[in-house]
């Protein structure tokens, strides 16, 4: 285990502690990929006092002794993840209370813990890696940054050659090469590339429409570097931009402004939003931002915490959120620009630093 690692586990081990756990069964990809490195697609990992067991079967073999280190003991299962469990548990012989993840753990798999695992006393946990992971540590900053580069360098080249006449797809197809090119091993989630009225729809993928002059675009995207995600927004607008879409524009550039500048460590999460909603509200479009204002980004591209009107959760040094304000007028078009943000002991760091005015595409 590289040092990181052993960090978090040291950290997790207080959390058990503080639980009164003896054990914790972590069963969330990202979780087991946080606390040990493993990146496989099957696994199971028990965390004690003492041990950190990872299993996982034959086609991971060779990968999982790259991935992890000494510290962790792997175990290539048989047959199923469950049969080894049970006995990884029944050699564990000082452990009787054992956390679960309520959140990953599908119902057919809580039916084994009862009827396979009736040894053991089962207590089902929240978040516990998850509040954990909030907190990023240099090595995964350097990965966001290197995710947020990638982006950034393939959002330049899809602006290059976006044209009138091209549909949604083939843009995000542009762009998709794009960040395979510039090294990103995934894609955080399907491109949204959204034009004219369609980008009044926060959540729209790109569609077979095709792009006209006058046309707001939004793309919203992110690259995928030593599994850490960047997210990322921006909207242009092809050729010359009327003065109502610059008008509008600036309304929700001024807010991610505004929420970038302010936001930090120990606010909470509605705190956070409000930096953003406040402002629209105030210029006459509050109706028109109808989502959250962003999220924790990390080895999943939506974490805690939550920056949203009902989170009171505070918002930790560390944390790398989103800050992504918009307006979306049905009809018309709409407008997102989303950074990333690194909350510092002393202050916000924005890690993203694309061009953020209205870029007219001709
Ligand atoms: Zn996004
Ligand atoms: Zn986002």
């Amino acid at each position: 285990m590289t040092d990181p690692h052993r960090a978090r586990i040291n950290a997790l081990r207080d959390r058990l502690a503080a639980l009164d756990l003896d054990a914790l069964l972590v069963s969330s990809l990202p979780n087991i990929r946080w606390l040990t490195g493993f990146s496989g697609s099957s696994g199971l990992v028990v965390v004690t006092a003492r041990e950190v067991v990872l299993l996982t079967d034959f086609r991971y073999a060779t990968q999982v002794e790259d991935e992890v280190s000494d510290d962790v003991r792997v175990v290539i299962v048989a047959q199923s993840l469950w049969t080894g469990l049970w006995e990884v548990l029944g050699a564990l012989l000082t452990v009787q209370r054992v956390g679960f993840d309520s959140a990953h753990l599908v119902h057919r798999d809580f039916q084994r813990l009862l009827e396979k695992g009736g040894r053991w006393q089962w207590r089902p946990t929240t978040d516990v890696v998850e509040q954990l992971r909030e907190s990023k540590d240099p090595t995964e900053v350097a990965a966001i940054r290197r995710a947020i580069g990638m982006a950034e360098s393939a959002l330049a080249t899809t602006l290059s050659q976006i044209a009138p006449g091209m549909t949604e797809t083939m843009v995000a197809g542009v762009l998709e090469k794009a960040l395979r090119d510039a090294g990103s091993e995934d894609y955080p989630f399907p491109s949204i590339v959204a034009s004219g009225a369609r980008s009044a729809l926060p959540h729209a993928r790109a569609g077979d429409r095709t792009l006209a002059t006058g046309d707001f675009v939004l793309i919203d995207f992110g690259a995928v570097a030593h599994g850490y995600c960047s997210d990322i927004t921006r909207t242009v607008v092809l050729g010359k931009a009327t003065e109502e879409q610059r008008e509008v524009y600036d309304v929700v550039k001024e807010a991610n402004a505004r929420a970038s500048r302010l936001v930090e460590a120990g606010m909470r999460g509605m705190d956070a939003d409000a930096l953003a909603r406040e402002y629209i509200h105030a210029r006459g479009f509050g109706e028109a931002f109808g989502h959250s204002l962003g999220h924790g980004i990390g080895l999943e591209v939506h974490e805690a915490p939550r920056l949203a009107k009902t989170a009171e959760a505070v918002l930790p040094v560390g944390a790398v959120v989103t800050i992504e304000p918009g307006i979306y007028r049905p009809g018309w078009g709409g407008i997102r620009i989303e950074d990333d943000v690194l909350l510092t002991e002393s202050g916000p760091l924005v890690l993203s630093g694309f061009d953020r005015d209205l870029l007219e595409i001709m």
